[in-house]
């Protein structure tokens, strides 16, 4: 049980939030000789970090500095320092020091090698035991004359440093309910428009609801906007809800469709993207000659996962008990273009709390890159999510927040 010593107030610092940038930030400013706590508002450190990456956590990605700006979406080049002082490859091998072993898969995505995401929770865990943890939730923070008053609880503690890594507001139920924004902003700063990024989109489109649960593994999708100009174009996995569509490829193109209106747009998928149209063409002739004698409905066996075939039947308007022999040509066209372009109208993004990310945060131009201090409140430092930027999948917003936290903590403890 932490308990507020009568001394000094030097370097002791109070991190708001223990999740992989507060205990990134934590653990470091131990290491360097800082008196540390982490106020953490659940009763658990890390609790998002542990379903991350479908419960495998993907740890980082493999790339170098400038690779990894390329895919942060907004403000990259407020990381630039951060990302140097602490890259990826040094966050790998500080992951085996801590005695994860770590493989790379598709995309340079690095992942634990047992493939589990409480690996690097319990690494975490152990980097930061240098801290002291007090489990309560941080309901204010005042700052006058070089000290601050943390409230969390009924208690009041004082500290002369506060690094705030409180999150985003997505998945409230890990803690992360967007406290952190509303305290930075009694402390005088701007936090920017918050929106979801990474996020499943709703469509009203009977298909999702009739092929719900069906994930498809080797698609093409295209967004177009309603003048047919395209958006996004990507090449992977996806799936069908009740309510619309998720899975990689459509979480990544939700970050490229921002400050758009999404019921405008529609979504094509290419469920055959390895056959060009003449080859799909001939592949089709080729079916219907070996089933002429069958019901269309029983002839796309082979083309299409069995709990599709009946949406895409009626998608096509073709008589699902229409003879294949019977087939026109131009009805032969209209199932080849269903199979390179399966349109789905979209709506709107899912509500903010089912987004992987919060886009938005604490204005960059308010925080000092190099050091992740405030420029309004001296001794305030931030690390994380609850900062705007935020990057594509693939291991990167946890690099941000590991980055954004080993700065913030080293600055805190040395200046
Ligand atoms: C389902 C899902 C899967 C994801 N998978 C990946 C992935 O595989 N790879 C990847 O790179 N990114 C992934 N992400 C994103 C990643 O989880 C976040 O980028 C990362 O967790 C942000 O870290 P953070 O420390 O800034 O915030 P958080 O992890 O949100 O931690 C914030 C902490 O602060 C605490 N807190 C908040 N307010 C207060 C308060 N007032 N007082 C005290 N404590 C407080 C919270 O309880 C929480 O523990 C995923 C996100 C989700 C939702």
């Amino acid at each position: 049980m932490y308990t507020q010593s009568a001394d000094s107030f030097i370097n002791k610092i109070a991190v708001i939030g223990g999740g992989p940038a507060g205990m990134m930030a934590a653990g470091t400013a131990a290491m360097l000789g800082a008196d540390v706590v982490i106020f953490e508002g659940t009763d658990r450190l890390g609790k998002k970090l542990a379903i991350t990456g479908k419960g495998r956590c993907n740890v980082t990605n493999d790339s170098t500095v400038s690779e990894f700006l390329e895919n942060v979406t907004k403000n990259p080049k407020f990381l630039y320092a951060a990302l140097n002082t602490l890259t990826p490859a040094e966050t790998i091998t500080l992951f085996e020091s801590l005695g994860v072993p770590l493989k790379t898969e598709r995309g340079k995505r690095v992942f634990p090698v047992s493939d589990k995401a409480k690996d690097i929770v319990d690494a975490m865990r152990s980097y930061s035991s240098g801290a002291e943890t007090v489990y309560r939730k941080v309901t204010s923070i005042k700052y006058d004359a070089g000290i601050f008053y943390i409230t969390a609880g009924n208690n009041e503690y004082t500290f002369n440093k506060v690094i705030i890594a409180t999150g985003g507001k997505s998945y409230p139920l890990t803690g992360s309910d967007g406290s952190g924004y509303k305290l930075a902003k009694k402390l005088g700063h701007t936090v920017t428009e918050l929106t979801p990024s990474l996020i499943p989109i709703e469509s009203e489109s009977p298909l999702c609801k009739e092929m719900q649960g069906l994930s498809l593994k080797n698609v093409g999708i295209t967004v177009k906007n309603s003048n047919g100009q395209t958006l996004y174009t990507d090449f992977g996995e996806m799936m069908f809800t009740h309510f619309g569509v998720t899975g990689p490829v459509i979480l990544s193109a939700s970050s490229h469709i921002r400050n758009v209106d999404v019921s405008e747009l529609k979504l094509f998928i290419d469920l055959k993207p390895a056959l060009d149209e003449n080859t799909l063409d001939a592949r089709l002739l080729s079916d219907f000659s070996k089933n002429s004698n069958k019901d269309f409905i029983n002839a796309l066996g082979d083309l299409l996962p069995s709990k599709m075939i009946l949406p895409f039947v009626k998608y096509t308007g073709i008589d699902g008990r229409k003879k294949v022999n019977s087939i026109s040509r131009e009805e032969r066209k209209k199932i080849l273009f269903s199979l390179k372009g399966l349109e789905i109208p979209l709506s709107a993004f899912r509500p903010i709390e089912e987004a992987i990310i919060t886009s938005g945060g604490i204005d960059v131009k308010e925080i000092t890159p190099k050091t992740m201090e405030s420029k309004i409140v001296p001794g305030l430092y931030f690390a994380g999510e609850i900062i705007d930027t935020d990057a594509y999948t693939g291991g990167f917003n946890l690099q941000i927040a590991f980055s954004t936290g080993y700065l913030a903590g080293k600055s805190a403890a040395e200046t």
